[in-house]
């Protein structure tokens, strides 16, 4: 293979073009640039996430799964924010692997989950590298004026709440790596499903607004993350290891395997947002969890000071050889 047969123009009218059509202000992708008009009263979020072949994903991934992991992780960050999703700009650095075949599978994965989250591209570049393949987007949203969710809005007595399962991306890691002891097949792909397609917490992070006083999506590992949130709101955090939720196959190990605890704690990528809620307003969340259908369960609490300790199993405080993991 080497590289894409067609020029970049036609590369951009095939494949990227028709991902631009559902937002007129792209224009077709045929001026230098798009527009943003936003409702009045509402500001622009903007966050970008860029994955590296061999850092953030294996090289021989599915294009249409590294697809629509970079999207999702950029719009996580959007999520985080509280902010509603409105498009997306694209760059990328293709290298000689990259054919016309792998291009059409990447876009159409971009198209299933622009689809899904309600996003279309509004612009980008391309260019060939000789080195890794590189994807960079950059993700625009929006959001009512003042009220984006921010890291440093946290206050001592407030409870520590996350949402679905923790851990589940790193064991997809170890199982994509081979290195996964102690879980079956199914549980194998069920983990490894979970590090390729994180869920972005959109709906929930557009609730949060005005009842979470600080949040974050997790992407380097909740411990790490918390820690964020920690040093923004100048605060500590006291959490339990047993309540962290766990996803059912991922309780199962740790029932057989407890060393596994720590590194689920600390492993990224879930994607699933932290955040920190004013006491006696627990049951607003409840009713959001049933409405959302989405779990939200209480893990901790904030208090004065610094840092995140987290209560083991046996009642005694977990140490990390590292709180935050650095993928690969
Ligand atoms: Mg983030």
């Amino acid at each position: 293979m080497s590289g894409p047969t067609s020029g970049e123009f036609e590369q951009i009218a095939r494949y990227f073009a028709p991902l631009a059509k559902d937002y007129p202000l792209a224009f077709g992708l045929t001026d230098d640039a798009a527009l943003i008009r936003p409702e009045p009263g509402q500001e622009i979020v903007v966050t970008t996430d860029c994955m590296v072949a061999g850092v953030h994903f294996f090289p021989d991934d599915a294009p249409e799964r590294i697809a629509r992991k970079l999207l999702r992780v950029n719009l996580s960050d959007l999520a985080a924010m509280g902010a509603a999703p409105v498009g997306y700009l694209l760059a990328a650095a293709w290298t000689e692997a990259v054919d016309d075949a792998w291009l059409a599978r990447f876009a159409a994965g971009l198209a299933e989950d622009q689809a899904r989250f309600g996003v279309a591209l509004i612009g980008g570049d391309t260019a060939a590298t000789p080195g890794a393949l590189t994807l960079t987007i950059t993700a625009l949203g929006t959001v009512t004026a003042g009220a984006a969710l921010r890291r440093s809005g946290a206050k001592p007595g407030d409870g520590v709440y996350v949402s679905g399962t923790i851990g589940d991306a790193y064991l997809g890691l170890q199982a994509r790596k081979a290195a996964l002891a102690g879980a079956n097949a199914e549980s194998a792909r069920y983990f490894a499903e979970r590090l390729d397609l994180p869920e972005p917490r959109l709906g929930l992070g557009r609730r949060l607004r005005g009842l979470a006083t600080a949040a974050i999506d997790i992407s380097d590992g909740l411990v790490a993350d918390l820690g964020h949130i920690c040093e923004t709101s100048k605060l500590a955090a006291e959490i339990v290891a047993s309540r962290v939720p766990l996803s059912p196959p991922a309780a199962a190990l740790v029932a057989r395997a407890p060393e596994y605890l720590p590194a689920l704690l600390t492993g990224g990528d879930d994607y699933e947002l932290c955040f920190a809620v004013p006491q006696g307003r627990e049951g607003e969340i409840a009713a959001l969890a049933g409405e959302l259908g989405v779990a939200l369960t209480r893990i901790g609490r904030c208090s004065a000071g610094a840092g995140v300790k987290v209560e083991g199993p046996d009642g005694t405080a977990l140490a990390f050889e590292r709180t935050g993991y650095r993928h690969f």
